[in-house]
């Protein structure tokens, strides 16, 4: 994660172990990941065995980390951070 926004010039890191509440985010996120997913080998699979279930969620939370970790600290960071989107900024 860079040090501050290429574009604004925004410091990432607001105080000292900001990204650590970001750790929750990621595993709530993938707790939703382990729900859908099982819930749609239930109903796609039409119930496999359980290790077809275990590696696929598995598998599926292992791709998906890179997303999950990005994702969460944005989560962190808009929900925590007192940060918005502000569109007109830097526009000529
Ligand atoms: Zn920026």
């Amino acid at each position: 994660m860079p040090e501050k926004c290429p574009v604004c010039g925004f410091r990432y890191e607001l105080e000292l172990g900001f990204y650590w509440g970001a750790m929750y985010m990621s595993y709530g996120l993938s707790v939703v990941i382990v729900f859908l997913v099982g819930i749609s080998l239930y109903f796609l699979a039409n119930d496999p065995p359980t290790w077809v279930y275990l590696t696929t969620v598995a598998a599926t939370i292992v791709l998906c980390t890179p997303a999950l970790f990005r994702y969460a600290r944005v989560l962190m960071l808009y929900l925590f951070g007192s940060v918005s989107f502000d569109p007109t900024f830097n526009r000529k």
